[in-house]
């Protein structure tokens, strides 16, 4: 994959903290984030395109930004999401960064490409009561990543949280073509499913993706995230289940909230991952992807560097 890394490369060495409209030392407060969008969608009136989503059960607004060259109706989609879990406020940072990145190098010939060809969905806040809260849940106390239908659960006896109601509208109608959930807690990509041990029928294109992530920021672990563990009701499967859409869950920092000397790093690497990524998705509809087949052996898809034992026991990430 010499083409992600020519772009991440050039991006590491001319791009510093400083030339970031958004900078990363501090964590940013909701207005803040706000304020930013509406400000890059201001001044990038063809590029970046502000909506309001809708509002959380506290009323706060859930806002994302398109960003594209084309129309954004016309082109295929991909959707990058983060903070379904409140006290994982890396996430947050990462989905900002990646706005800032796209904006800063949408000149850059690889960039200019990716944004020629999709429309991107940049969502930071999917859970924003608990990011002002700064815990893992909504305002009621509800997983918002274990709220969403499964191929053993109903719409019906789902989708309780308001926030997730609002992500399975926006992904019902614009029906992605890839999506990334970015949390905080440890580091790793996963892909669906994550209810059960069945591999996906696109296990050798998920395997690749992940792999092209994880190492584009360093990372050694990825594997389909039922191997992490089992959870039911996550974003990544039903996104997958209902459209297709090659939808994974990027850890990207072992403290939900790093102090905030290490945010810009953690923020660089989540950037160099999903646009690696991306970058993977648009060589894939080409054709140009190299997949690896066959390399799924059980050693292959277990490659944890250590046991991750609490998150096991509790159901964490
Ligand atoms: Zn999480």
């Amino acid at each position: 994959m010499v083409r992600p890394l020519i772009c991440l490369v050039f991006w590491l060495i001319t791009t510093s903290s400083e030339a970031f409209g958004i900078s990363f030392h501090a964590y940013h407060g909701q207005e803040e984030i706000r304020a930013s969008l509406l400000q890059l969608a201001r001044q990038n009136p063809n590029l970046v395109h502000f909506h309001t989503l809708g509002y959380s059960e506290q009323g706060r607004n859930i806002d994302y930004v398109v960003v594209s060259h084309g129309e954004p109706e016309s082109l295929p989609a991909i959707y990058i999401n983060g903070t379904h879990h409140g006290d994982e406020k890396a996430s947050t940072e990462g989905v900002l960064g990646l706005i800032d990145y796209l904006v800063k190098s949408r000149q850059l010939p690889v960039v200019r490409e990716l944004l020629s060809n999709y429309a991107i969905y940049l969502q930071p806040l999917v859970n924003p009561d608990g990011h002002a809260a700064n815990r893992r849940f909504d305002a009621r106390g509800l997983d918002p990543n274990r709220d969403y239908a499964y191929p053993g659960r109903r719409d019906q006896d789902s989708f309780k949280t308001p926030a997730i109601r609002l992500v399975r509208d926006l992904t019902n109608k614009v029906r992605f073509r890839a999506a990334l959930a970015l949390h905080s807690g440890m580091e790793g990509v996963l892909w669906a499913w994550a209810h059960s041990a069945e591999r996906p029928a696109d296990f050798d294109v998920f395997f690749t993706l992940a792999k092209l992530t994880a190492q584009a920021m360093g990372m050694s672990q990825y594997r389909q995230s039922y191997s992490d563990y089992p959870a039911l009701g996550e974003f990544i499967d039903y996104a997958y289940m209902t459209h297709g859409t090659l939808a994974m869950t990027v850890e990207v920092a072992n403290n939900p909230t790093p102090p905030a000397e290490d945010l810009d790093a953690v923020v660089k690497r989540a950037v160099a991952g999903s646009v690696s990524f991306m970058l993977g998705i648009m060589d894939l509809d080409r054709g140009e992807l190299s997949i690896i087949r066959n390399s799924s052996t059980r050693k292959d898809i277990i490659p944890w560097a250590r046991t991750n034992e609490r998150a096991t026991r509790q159901g964490l990430q």
